[in-house]
């Protein structure tokens, strides 16, 4: 019987996977091995590096085909890409929405920027995302269809929206899901930021809310530097999220007109064409990353203690970040291995702070959340960059 985490013999395990000659390898870094630098030098010899340029355009429609959506908007991040979806999907001032507490703050944030109240809602080991039938047994406690609405029958505010977020893009049991939604007449809206190249059911995530968001920042999938887009098969709703991100300025060949508070979340055409580039490789590096998990699961079978965690049998997914999952009896050493692994070179990190714990968010109402609670002592993020393969 192993009493204890065999912290050196996980540290080997790492070591093997990494590539020796670098001294310091981050947990996602980008990669430009494509045409980054001619379509970048094509904006600033032509002059079209900001609001327009035929590159936005051209990553839109990239986007759109990869996911199967139909239409796709470019903004700049996908925290302001998830606040677009939100309000488009009716979130007002004073309205709950339920998300998961275990996830990046962006997605409370977005809904703070509405004006709305972030409901935290408990995840399944299985999936490291929203879990289903836990939603549905609670909102049958608390919530109840009033002319079509659900509201919180505790706090008397409506409940417009679910937003599960794929968390390290592997997606959310999204059917059962989807039926809690229909079930009690709340949108789904994906927080799709870390799931580009993930797909449930051989779909891919992000086309299954009526509108959702992923993120282009540095460390995703692919970057654009700063970026994000929304996707929606809703022609109208593509149309008012366009309108609602260029400042709702009408057009014109002159005159400046707005006919709404708009937002300036453009994204600027440099960083679509540095999109245009990485979308080209996207194919290329889901194999490796793929790849790379693989290696990351072969190397830890038998090591006692942690697990690599794996996709869900339903999905395919991109693997953007690899996650050990610590057993729950070794929890103690979870911060001994962090400074093992940092001390190294090797860029480690325990899973975001649940988001109930933060001051902001420590008052907002929330289910019982054991499952989260024992996650965010057991996971840790290892380097999962697509460079990784190449290095050897
Ligand atoms: C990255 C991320 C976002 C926000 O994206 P930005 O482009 O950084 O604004 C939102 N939600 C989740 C879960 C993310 O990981």
């Amino acid at each position: 019987m192993n009493m204890s985490l065999d912290i050196d013999s996980v540290l080997q395990k790492l070591k093997e996977i990494l590539p020796g000659e670098k001294e310091f390898i981050g947990l996602h870094e980008p990669c430009f091995g494509g045409n980054e630098w001619a379509y970048v030098k094509e904006c600033l010899d032509t002059g079209w590096v900001s609001s327009a340029g035929k590159y936005v355009e051209k990553f839109e429609s990239m986007l759109a085909e990869y996911t199967g959506a139909q239409k796709a908007v470019a903004v700049v991040n996908g925290t302001a890409a998830l606040h677009i979806c939100l309000k488009l999907a009716g979130v007002d001032c004073g309205d709950e929405v339920i998300i998961p507490s275990l996830t990046f703050v962006a997605t409370a944030n977005a809904v703070m920027y509405c004006g709305a109240v972030p409901h935290f809602a408990d995840v399944e080991e299985s999936t490291l995302g929203l879990d289903p039938s836990k939603l549905a047994d609670y909102l049958k406690e608390i919530a109840e269809k009033r002319d079509g609405i659900c509201h919180n029958r505790l706090t008397g505010r409506a409940i417009k929206a679910v937003v599960p977020m794929h968390t390290f893009g592997h997606p959310v049991d999204l059917e059962p899901l989807l039926e809690v939604c229909r079930q009690f007449g709340l949108e789904l809206v994906e927080d799709a930021a870390e799931s580009l190249g993930s797909f449930y059911k051989g779909r891919h995530t992000g086309t299954f809310g009526r509108l959702s968001a992923i993120s282009f920042n540095g460390n995703k999938t692919i970057t654009t530097g700063g970026g994000g887009i929304i996707l929606t098969n809703d022609e109208e709703l593509a149309k008012k999220a366009k309108h609602m991100t260029t400042t709702a300025k009408v057009p014109h060949r002159w005159a400046f007109n707005h006919d709404m508070v708009g937002y300036n979340y453009r994204m600027p055409n440099l960083n679509a064409a540095l999109g245009c580039a990485q979308m080209e490789q996207l194919p290329d590096f889901l194999r490796k990353k793929r790849d790379l998990a693989q290696k990351y699961q072969a190397l830890f079978t038998g090591i006692h203690g942690v697990q690599v965690f794996r996709e869900p049998a339903f999905a395919v997914s991109n693997y953007w970040l690899n996650a050990l999952i610590i057993d729950e009896e070794f929890v103690a050493q979870r911060d001994e291995l962090l400074e093992a692994t940092n001390a190294v070179g090797i860029q480690t990190r325990p899973v975001w702070t649940l988001m109930h714990r933060l001051p902001m968010y420590h008052q907002c109402p929330r289910m019982n959340l054991s499952v989260s609670e024992k996650l965010e002592q057991r996971i840790i993020n290892v380097p999962s960059s697509v460079i990784m393969c190449e290095l050897k």
